[in-house]
């Protein structure tokens, strides 16, 4: 049989050998965010997913660009391969004691009414990790 070369060059778009450190945090949530959508498709039969909509809190520590890529890499070989990924991201809300209602975040992490400046005990958002919108395509499309 004739010698054949094989192509050694990585491509740019392919991570080479072990993910970076500071992609596993994404990494692991791009797949906890695959078996949530695995679960809300289970009555939905063989589909592929074709767009996800996921809105996080600016305290969930995810970086939207670290995010595209470990969805990248996360999704391959799945029927999420391909899909486009849009993330929303929610600012930080404290309950204010003081004003007596919510109120953005004056410093995050720190909890301190940017209004008033009273220290607050409650976060009202800025952890969350939800799924705001699904889109699947029918395999026969
Ligand atoms: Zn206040």
């Amino acid at each position: 049989m004739p010698a054949r070369p094989v192509d050694v060059i990585t491509p740019a778009d392919e991570p080479a050998g072990p993910q970076p450190v500071d992609l596993m945090h994404e990494l692991s949530i791009a797949q906890s965010l695959i078996e949530l959508l695995e679960q809300r498709l289970a009555s939905e039969g063989p589909v592929r997913v074709s767009r996800v909509g996921i809105a996080v809190g600016e305290l969930s520590a995810v970086v939207p660009d670290a995010m595209q890529t470990a969805w990248q890499v996360a999704t391959r070989q799945t029927r999420f391969e391909g899909a486009t990924l849009e993330i929303e991201t929610i600012g930080v809300t404290v309950y204010c004691p003081h004003c007596n209602q919510s109120r953005p975040a004056a410093d995050p992490p720190r909890l301190r009414c940017s209004v008033c400046g009273t220290p607050a005990d409650r976060m009202l958002t800025g952890m969350e990790l939800e799924v705001r919108h699904l889109e699947v395509l029918d395999p026969d499309e």
